[in-house]
């Protein structure tokens, strides 16, 4: 809300009854503000006036006519039409208002009368019918001679009626000085009120464009001053040596890529900053961000402090600790796990553990501490927490992203995320981030291989997929959902059945019994024990198992280097960014990775434009701006629920100038 100050109410105000309030705070609009902030949804021009003998059907057009006859029709008469003659009248074709049940009209248009009626005619026959249209009466400055608003359906307020109370609310702009209004100018633009008015009424289409720019900068404006207003305190300086990244690093099977170095080399150059530093690292599934974060805690590790490692899942958890316990403790650090389950067993003995690993922590005995949102609970306290990562940072609300913040506010965040957020989102809903991009892979790994099938080519798939076996790869089959615990079908519910998703259960029993009977065919999913689905990553991980059934347990962050095959049952049923994700979770060796999404017909629009996109791109980053075009910023951002104001005019993508331009405008000392 800009005009958060104009809190008069409506009633009062030049042309607003009992009636029209009630309407009104129908839609939420209580206030002048709040009114004024109902921003129009298109314009009508009508600021010329055709002459009927050139009014064009199919288009708005404002005419000047006389009225020629009333016609009286319909049952008992009830409706009136006005047949419209021109002022000169040359060769007039028939013209007509239709006024279905407004007999009042006859008076207002009485027959001799000039009038200026705006109205979009049909053709019917060779003459022009209304039925539609508005007649001016007066000087109605709101609704005749200009470019006009035209406001989102409004039940119970005529648009005629909008537009004047709209044209009066303006009035109270004339005294309005917003804290924008300095920032507004110095970047060319309006200022808050003029601008406000002239969304609402502009002069010409140059005036609108102006307008428009104006509020969206300075909503922007707004919103990265609340955010730059979040950055945490100074601190003090951090001495930074490098020896033990620069071992750790030396002691891998392999050398770092190019990306990985620079996006290091990013991150720790905020960890010398004066302020903690934040910074989001968008990196292509596979691309090996994990390395990337264990070499920055390393960093941090070696100036004495502590770092946390935050995970989704606890099967992340524990694949995490173990790759850091395989680079980083080799040259001293240590590492430990901390997961929801990790203490199960009998309640004192859990919890004397859990008291224990806690109590190595306050006394910095612990340098990295691996696990999911059980790192988040309020007794889990550092001596000297220096960095907080989060990885797949997307996977965690808004919510549990500021709590972290505002818990550590001395520790520098590092966020990993392998759906990345669009340049122009990003900016603006992380506008206290810093960025850093990982777009390339590992060398040697070629880009999976992404396959559509109907639903009714299964067999061919699993023919497929046994060559890939035989080979001596690995497979994962991903269903939507679970399936019932006992195998009976459920009963069948009444008329049409839907066509029911494939689940994992029954898939599992297939693939083990009829399909793959050569093969070990393990299960994994979400509503399993933990120990238990433990037990089945890591037989697939060992190759044990050859093939897995699972659901989305294994979208994020797993890591299997054999797999190649990735079969998705029900494609139609899951997001852009989750098919994404289970794509990217084989060819992370160097073997050919396949994806086979199966899908079931009819696809939406919007279903096979996603699946298509998928096919046609194995980039995140360009499927990213695809899914920001489909779904809208709107559902991304959240900026409602992380008590930020929210944007109006301002649109993330056209505006990505105007946002950068408000970033560093917030920083120069632009007011919230
Ligand atoms: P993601 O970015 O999706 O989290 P991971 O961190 O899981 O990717 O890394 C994927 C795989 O690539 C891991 O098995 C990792 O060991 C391997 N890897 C990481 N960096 C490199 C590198 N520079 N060269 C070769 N393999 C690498
Ligand atoms: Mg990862």
């Amino acid at each position: 809300m800009l005009l958060a100050a104009l809190t008069e109410p409506l009633l009062g105000l030049h042309g607003v009854g009992p009636a029209a309030v009630r309407a009104l705070a129908r839609l939420g609009l209580a206030t002048v503000g709040e009114l004024l902030e109902h921003y129009p949804r298109g314009y009508e021009d009508r600021s010329r006036i055709t002459p009927l003998a050139q009014a064009a059907p199919g288009r708005p057009v404002v005419v000047q006519a006389t009225v020629a006859a009333h016609r009286w029709f319909g049952p008992r008469r009830r409706h009136l039409r006005v047949e419209l003659a021109a002022e000169q009248p040359q060769a007039p074709p028939p013209a007509a208002l239709l006024c279905f049940g407004r007999r009042y009209l006859a008076r207002s248009l009485p027959v001799g009368a000039q009038v200026t009626v705006a109205a979009v005619f049909a053709r019917r026959g060779a003459r022009l019918e209304a039925a539609a249209f508005e007649v001016q009466s007066g000087a109605d400055a709101a609704s005749f001679g200009r470019i006009i608003p035209v406001y989102a359906l409004t039940e119970g307020v005529r648009p005629a009626l909008l537009r004047r109370i709209m044209l009066a609310a303006c009035d109270r702009l004339r005294e309005l000085r917003t804290p924008w209004d300095a920032w507004c100018r110095r970047r060319g633009l309006l200022p808050v009120a003029a601008a406000v008015r002239a969304l609402h009424f502009p002069d010409d289409a140059a005036a609108l464009r102006r307008a428009r720019n104006s509020l969206a900068y300075a909503e922007l404006l707004r919103l990265q001053a609340a955010l730059y207003r979040r950055q945490p305190p100074r601190r003090a300086p951090r001495r930074l040596r490098g020896d033990l990244p620069r071992r750790a690093a030396d002691g891998l099977r392999f050398a770092l890529t190019g990306g990985q170095k620079a996006a290091l080399q990013e991150i720790v150059a905020g960890f010398g900053a004066a302020r903690p530093s934040a910074r989001l690292l968008q990196g292509e599934v596979g691309s090996g961000k994990t390395l990337v974060a264990l070499l920055a805690a390393a960093w941090v590790i070696e100036a004495q402090e502590q770092v946390a490692l935050i995970v989704p899942t606890e099967l992340l958890a524990r694949q995490h600790a173990r790759t850091a316990a395989a680079v980083l403790a080799p040259w001293g650090v240590s590492v430990a796990l901390l997961t929801g389950s990790a203490f199960a067993g009998a309640g004192g003995r859990r919890d004397a553990r859990r008291g224990a690993l806690l109590a190595a922590l306050r006394e910095r005995r612990i340098d990295l501490l691996v696990g999911t949102h059980a790192l988040l609970q309020e007794d889990v306290a550092f001596a000297a927490l220096g960095l907080v990562i989060v990885d797949e940072q997307h996977r965690f609300g808004v919510d549990q992203r500021r709590r972290l913040r505002e818990r550590n506010p001395a520790a520098d965040l590092l966020l990993m995320t392998a759906t990345p957020i669009p340049r122009s989102l990003a900016l603006t809903v992380y506008g206290d981030l810093e960025l850093s991009a990982l777009r390339e892979r590992p060398p040697g790994r070629r880009a999976v291989r992404t396959h559509l099938a109907r639903s009714d080519r299964l067999e061919e798939v699993f023919g497929r997929v046994r060559r890939e076996l035989a080979a001596g790869g690995q497979a994962y089959f991903v269903a939507p959902q679970i399936g019932a615990a006992d195998a009976g079908p459920p009963p069948a519910p009444p008329g049409p059945a839907p066509a029911a998703a494939p689940d994992a259960r029954s898939l599992h029993a297939a693939l083990s019994a009829r399909v793959y009977p050569e093969f070990a065919v393990g299960l994994i999913h979400g509503a399993m024990p933990e120990p238990q689905k433990q037990a089945a990553m890591e037989a697939f991980r060992t190759g044990e198992l050859a093939v897995l059934v699972a659901t989305t347990v294994v979208e994020v962050g797993v890591d299997v280097a054999a797999a190649t095959g990735m079969v998705v049952l029900g494609a139609e049923r899951f997001g852009l960014a989750t098919l994404h994700q289970l794509r990217g979770r084989v060819g992370r060796g160097v073997r050919q990775g396949y994806a086979f999404l199966i899908y079931t017909p009819p696809l939406t629009a919007t279903g096979a434009e996603r699946l298509r996109a998928l096919k046609e791109t194995g980039d995140g980053f360009e499927l990213a701006e695809r899914d920001l075009a489909q779904r809208g910023p709107g559902e991304l951002l959240g900026l409602r629920q992380a008590g930020l104001p929210e944007l109006r005019v301002a649109d993330l993508e056209r505006d990505l100038a105007l946002a950068r331009q408000a970033r560093r405008d917030a920083r120069a000392g632009a007011p919230e």
